[in-house]
């Protein structure tokens, strides 16, 4: 039922303008057509939203008699009282978004029931169509941006929708193009498929977790920007930063600086843990207690992760013509079997830093600095964490020089240091006196390894401090690109290689090692076809 809020309830709604482009009407009206339980959505737009913006869905419609209601200021049937707003279960909340388009647009609108009474059966749902928008006010036009980029806007609208709900069967046509469909089969790795191809649907894992479900992308797949990241709660899409954050903190070490996932997140919360009611475009929330939503999504995504697979030639995961069937899809993206007690065999050096191996399906080639960086990484990650640190008093204690503020970062952290197989004591002004190091750390590497973890140290976020250092004295314990290995080091660090987790990636996100299986090889070279 339809009803004006009363003045305190519609005072009490985060206020602001809610239609400032074309896409913000496609938001919008999309979100009607889900708040109307459809399982359809079409959106067609014309001359990028200033001629035409069309929604129709098949959702329970709008009854004949509160149609002209629906169009007033305030006037909603998703909210009646102020108690209402403290528990949105709905997308829309607020009765604006009908109305402020009789301010600056010719509407028509057909609403099922209406549809010819009497005649043929109505249509179930609603078709709203927006004509001319902003055609009341010039000044706004004067602000949108280029067609492609209005374009662009709305389409990312529907992008997001379409993988948050794969339930729902979306189709969105720009200028008689038909720029997207999804079958709404509820199959979540099918329609980011539809979204953005089957390469990366491919290479997606599921997240299915208590109260978080969707999916994230493999470290093998990452984009340059945070552009492929929706977040949800409810199945609304919203920014926060922590959560970002959180996403990101799990794919620590596993994607380089700069890159990020393919995500969807979509956190199920009872409607009074979280205030939709803050933000006019209804895009930030306010959670009761976002600690454990970022300590939730973290751990989730982890445990997704856990089932990554190695980068494997060919790179192109995915050959060209039609994609995958899921049920394929899902049987490969089963997690990787223990590794076998058959070790990868060392074959060899080769180009001046890589290990050529056999493993038990092909051949595997290792880069010696990557790999060896992410077994000390796991190692100075666990000392930090508790684990017992061998360290290895030095003949000739070794005075370093340092800046103050590393001095100071010495004397703040001297138990991670500690932790980590360091002693350091003050040595006057402006220097430390190294006793004792890491026994992985080279002697003549000292000094660089321990001023770089210092900087770390003084640099890095509380949050991840552990992981900034563990991967600073990683990095300058490793054994060099270049450094050349005899067959027993080679040995040694395959084996080590193969029990540590997470060995795709080493600490900076860059891939350890490369397969090229006994499949792809007699692939190649045509051999049991
Ligand atoms: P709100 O979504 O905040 O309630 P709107 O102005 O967007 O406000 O819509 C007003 C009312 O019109 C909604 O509360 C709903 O009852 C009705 N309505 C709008 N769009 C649809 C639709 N596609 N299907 C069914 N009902 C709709
Ligand atoms: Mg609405």
């Amino acid at each position: 039922m339809i009803r004006q809020l009363p003045p305190e309830v519609a005072d009490a709604i985060a206020a602001g303008e809610v239609v400032e482009r074309p896409a913000s009407v496609v938001k919008e009206l999309v979100e009607n057509s889900l708040d109307a339980g459809a399982r359809r959505v079409s959106i067609e737009v014309r001359g990028a939203g200033r001629g035409l913006i069309r929604v129709a869905d098949d959702g329970e419609g709008i009854p004949t008699d509160q149609l002209a209601l629906a169009f007033l200021r305030h006037a909603t049937s998703k909210v009646q009282r102020l108690e209402d707003l403290a528990a949105i279960g709905t997308l829309g909340f607020r009765g604006e978004a009908l109305a402020s388009r009789t301010r600056g647009a010719q509407i028509r609108l057909r609403a099922g029931a209406l549809v010819d009474e009497g005649a043929a059966a109505p249509t179930p749902g609603t078709v709203i169509e927006v004509r001319d928008l902003f055609g009341n006010t010039p000044a706004r036009l004067k602000f949108l941006k280029s067609d492609a980029t209005e374009n662009g806007a709305a389409n990312q609208v529907v992008r997001t929708y379409a993988v948050l709900r794969p339930d729902v069967r979306f189709e969105l046509v720009l200028d008689g193009r038909r720029a997207l469909a999804t079958a709404g089969d509820a199959d979540r790795r099918a329609a980011l498929g539809a979204v953005l191809g089957a390469q990366v649907a491919e290479a997606m894992l599921p997240v299915e977790a208590e109260g978080v479900r969707g999916m994230v992308s493999e470290p093998r797949l990452s984009r340059g920007s945070r552009e492929a990241i929706v977040l949800a709660v409810n199945s609304r899409p919203v920014a926060s930063h922590r959560l970002q954050h959180a996403l990101e903190q799990a794919y620590l070490g596993r994607l380089e600086r700069g890159r990020y996932p393919v995500a969807v997140l979509d956190l199920t919360l009872p409607a009074a843990e979280v205030d939709v009611n803050v933000h006019p475009a209804k895009r930030e929330v306010r959670f009761r207690d976002e600690g454990a939503l970022y300590s939730l999504v973290q751990r989730a995504v982890l445990a997704a992760l856990g089932g990554s697979r190695v980068f494997a030639m060919p790179l192109q995961t995915v050959a060209a013509g039609p994609a995958p069937r899921t049920s394929d899809i899902a049987l490969q993206i089963e997690p990787a079997p223990a590794p076998p007690a058959t070790l990868l065999r060392p074959l060899g050096q080769v180009l001046d830093g890589y290990l050529v191996a056999e493993g038990p399906d092909g051949i595997i080639l290792i880069d010696q600095h990557a790999a060896h960086e992410r077994v000390l990484y796991n190692r100075f990650l666990s000392r930090l964490r508790g684990a017992p640190a061998p360290s290895q008093p030095l003949l000739l204690p070794q005075v370093v020089e340092l800046e103050p503020s590393l001095v100071a970062a010495a004397a703040d952290h001297g138990e991670r240091l500690n932790a980590l197989g360091f002693e350091v004591e003050s040595f006057g002004q402006g220097a430390v006196q190294v006793r004792a190091a890491p026994v992985e750390t080279p002697a003549g590497r000292i000094e660089e390894a321990l001023l770089d973890l210092l900087s770390s140290l003084a640099g890095s976020r509380a949050e991840d401090r552990q992981e900034q250092a563990a991967a600073s004295i990683a990095c300058h314990s490793a054994v060099r690109f270049g450094d050349s290995m005899d067959l027993s080091e080679q040995r040694r660090l395959l084996e080590e290689l193969e029990r540590t987790p997470d060995s795709i990636t080493c600490p900076h996100g860059r891939p350890t090692r490369l397969e090229l299986s006994t499949q792809e090889l007699r692939r190649h070279f045509r051999r049991n076809y």
